[in-house]
């Protein structure tokens, strides 16, 4: 049974979905104004295990990650780029998919956007004052905390003990320090829309509240985000949804460690970003998600060059049983039985996730794996078609489908096939020189092949090859 822990709740409990085998999954994603950093990468990779373990589990999960496409952030670089606030937000959620893309995230099936969802906002801010909770001055609409009994629920904060101004912004108008606002009337020079208090634009906490509601309904399984969102990001979507609603939000909250760096947070604002886009020109994608699923999520994790270097290296020994047994199987090995136990490695897989998603544990788990796959074919017993196609099975569910962390899946998603059969028939052309004793052939083919990226490694079973980005 998996467990999850529940910042709400402040407990691991067990993970019964509203509507089994459905999952209905929100992550707050990025502000678009800017290239993300590995530290938001570290967030987005680990809601991506989520979801990629549910699957595998067996749920329909149905994932939604927003784009915050409208802010202050957003329109200060507009300004300072001259530019229109939305080409701003156009070119970094573009970029942002990229990136993504490179990182081997599996695409949202819902990425829904605040720009696009004016109408629904709006409806919500609606409700908000039809009950209550919500008031407007002069064109702003604000959330009246103290309308709202459960507020501080999620950070375990008490309204009283909140200094004013201390974290929020001291604002006369409002009738508390901490109410916050859903609607921004529009200053001069700012995009707006139209709404029943005037021409403004949404708050940002309003947007994930409606758009979560919109696409995953009023109650859903899991909200997930860095753990700078617990307040007081989530804590208002909580006021908001629940305010508005009058029914329990997301069900569990699950919030993601920070990536530091020197021991502190890894922040735009702090200036102590690489940018993914630079960080996957140096170190290949699998190596950072792998360096992150080292650490559990829920604890920091500090980033040094030395734990991607190592991250590399471990790494290796995963793509080179990956690499031995998938040319075992081109070599067409015998059918029969084997005496390999996949089951106890499956087990002890699904047991690691199912502890509130251990990929460190898993991780171990996958490379015990990889110990005993090579001392059994070392000993040379059995080594059936079936007990390769079982390791290779293994290897694609676990490390591939789960982790997302063997290189070669994306060599063959993103090729058509042509280009790895040409360098199989490369592959036996060098052998056949070889055994024409043509050795400056085969020394040709291999030095060539590697001026393209690619190296030959020469193994008992016979000729496999590597590549380096
Ligand atoms: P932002 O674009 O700043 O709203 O952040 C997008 C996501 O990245 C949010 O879920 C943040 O909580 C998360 N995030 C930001 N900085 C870090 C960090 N240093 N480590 C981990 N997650 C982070
Ligand atoms: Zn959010």
């Amino acid at each position: 049974m998996l467990k999850i822990y529940n910042t709400l709740t402040r407990k691991k409990e067990d993970f019964i979905p509203l509507n089994p085998p459905a999952v209905t999954i929100y992550s707050c994603g990025p502000t678009v104004y800017d290239y993300f950093h590995i530290g938001n990468a570290r967030s987005f990779v680990m809601s991506d295990i989520v979801r990629r373990y549910l699957i595998y589990s067996g749920y329909k999960v149905k994932f939604a990650m927003n784009l915050t496409d409208i802010d202050d952030k957003i329109i200060n670089k507009a300004n300072a780029m001259g530019i229109d606030s939305k080409e701003v937000a156009k070119k970094f959620s573009d970029a942002f998919f990229e990136d993504i893309d490179k990182l081997g995230l599996l695409r949202a099936d819902i990425n829904p956007r605040a720009t696009e969802h004016i109408p629904e906002i709006i409806a919500m801010i609606e409700a908000l004052i039809k009950n209550g909770k919500a008031y407007e001055v002069n064109g702003d609409v604000f959330y009246e905390i103290r309308k709202f009994d459960g507020y501080g629920k999620l950070s375990g904060k008490n309204i009283d003990n909140l200094e004013s101004g201390s974290r929020v912004e001291v604002n006369e108008i409002k009738r508390d320090p901490l109410d916050f606002a859903l609607w921004k009337s529009a200053k001069p020079g700012e995009p707006f829309w139209e709404s029943p208090w005037g021409k403004g634009r949404p708050g940002w906490h309003i947007e994930c509240s409606a758009m979560s509601c919109k696409h995953l309904g009023d109650t859903f399984d899991i909200h997930c985000g860095g753990s700078d969102l617990i307040f007081p990001h989530h804590e208002n979507e909580i006021a908001q949804s629940e305010g508005a609603t009058g029914k329990p939000f997301a069900k569990i909250w699950m919030h993601f460690g920070f990536l530091n760096i020197d021991n502190e947070k890894m922040s735009k604002s702090l200036g102590n970003v690489f940018n993914l886009r630079d960080m996957v020109k140096k170190y290949k994608p699998e190596t950072l998600r792998f360096f992150y699923e080292q650490t559990h999520y829920a604890s920091s994790l500090n980033f040094t060059a030395e734990a991607l270097e190592s991250a590399d290296r471990g790494l290796e020994k995963v793509n080179n049983l990956f690499d031995t047994v998938k040319s075992a199987l081109a070599g067409k090995p015998d059918s029969g039985a084997h005496s390999f136990d996949f089951e106890k490695s499956y087990i002890a897989f699904k047991e690691a996730m199912d502890d509130d998603f251990n990929s460190p544990k898993a991780i171990a788990v996958v490379f015990d794996f990889i110990k005993e796959v090579n001392t059994y074919i070392a000993n040379g017993d059995n080594l059936t078609r079936e007990f390769y196609e079982g390791a290779l099975e293994f290897l694609k569910k676990t490390a591939d489908g789960v982790l997302g962390i063997l290189r070669t899946e994306k060599v063959e998603n993103s090729d058509s096939g042509l280009e790895e059969e040409l360098i199989q028939l490369l592959l036996k052309l060098r052998v056949d020189a070889k055994l024409e004793k043509n050795y400056a052939l085969s020394d040709k083919i291999r030095n060539e092949l590697l001026t393209l990226g690619i190296t030959i490694q020469d193994t008992k079973e016979g000729s496999t090859y590597k590549k380096n980005r």
